[in-house]
């Protein structure tokens, strides 16, 4: 049965309350999850204390049993699994896959993805403070893709060696998050299609560490009104904890998953349990966007 073995997961970046585009992400990776009679884990991604804010961890926890969206065995937060992190990267180390690297995003823009002189991978600068990166140049990647079918993609600037651990000393998303899906023995990731770029580093990451890499599935990501993705930053409104049916209802529709019309008033439990019944991710929209989160215009 190609479905005996299923572990998903969601995991969600502790800067701010769940929106209406994260809702959606965590119902799409739960239902896919309980469908296929697998598990589904919630890993906290708090790498990043200078971006994270206080209390959101708890406020998303919250949000997700609000909406009856239980997850299995222990949360992983990553600013416990530093000591893993540092493992990986000093066995990337020693197969030659990394080097010390002092440019900044903005010089390696500037020059075209180009490392300034004073970058030299054999003997990182004594004087400025380095990044450690991944090489990643000249690997061409597929995958098929669990919604948008086979996708390929060739890294072929230096700009695309990636940051596996930043200058100021803290772990990159791209390393942590694989660390972290390979001890957690993720099978499925759907996620929103802004994470699509990610997936090549990660399977660079995947590749380099000979762990066979999990299915990838993308969904596609919740626009407002002015076309802009729904997050923190352009302030998308926090998801009301007290209109729990109304918000699965609006997720399942922007999944394009139509609830019966006799389920219309259902307490949210039942609606849960009719979705993960008759959940299908072909019905998912192919698309990078929704606009407004309600299905619009035809597929
Ligand atoms: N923590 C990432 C985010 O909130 C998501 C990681 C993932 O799903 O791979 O954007």
């Amino acid at each position: 049965h190609p479905h005996s073995i299923y572990r998903g997961r969601f995991a969600p970046s502790p800067t701010g309350p769940l929106h209406f585009g994260s809702l959606v992400a965590a119902l799409a990776s739960f239902l896919d999850a309980r469908h296929n009679n697998g598990q589904w884990l919630v890993r906290i991604e708090d790498i990043d204390p200078l971006r994270e804010v206080p209390g959101a961890s708890s406020d998303i926890l919250h949000t997700l049993e609000s909406h009856h969206l239980c997850w299995d065995e222990t949360i992983c937060y990553q600013s416990q699994r530093s000591s893993a992190y540092e493992l990986t990267i000093d066995q990337l180390k020693a197969k030659g896959h990394t080097y010390y690297c002092p440019c900044s995003r903005k010089t390696l823009t500037t020059n075209q993805g180009v490392h300034s002189p004073e970058c030299n991978p054999a003997a990182p600068s004594k004087l400025l403070p380095c990044a450690t990166r991944f090489r990643a140049t000249n690997h061409r990647f597929h995958w098929h893709d669990l919604l948008l079918g086979p996708q390929s993609y060739l890294a072929s600037e230096q700009s695309d060696d990636f940051v596996i651990k930043r200058k100021e000393g803290f772990y990159a998303y791209q390393l942590a998050v694989v660390c972290d899906d390979i001890e957690q023995n993720i099978t499925h990731i759907v996620r929103g299609s802004d994470l699509l770029d990610s997936t090549p580093p990660q399977l660079a990451l995947y590749d380099a560490l000979t762990v066979k890499p999990p299915q990838f599935g993308h969904i596609p990501v919740i626009l407002n009104s002015s076309g802009q993705k729904l997050s923190k930053q352009n302030l998308a409104p926090s998801i009301n904890n007290s209109q729990v049916s109304q918000n699965l209802k609006q997720a399942l529709s922007a999944l394009n998953q139509p609830l019966p019309q006799a389920l219309c008033n259902a307490p949210a439990e039942e609606i849960i349990n009719w979705a993960i019944t008759n959940w299908s991710l072909a019905l998912v929209p192919k698309r990078h966007s929704l606009q407004g989160g309600w299905l619009t215009g035809s597929e």
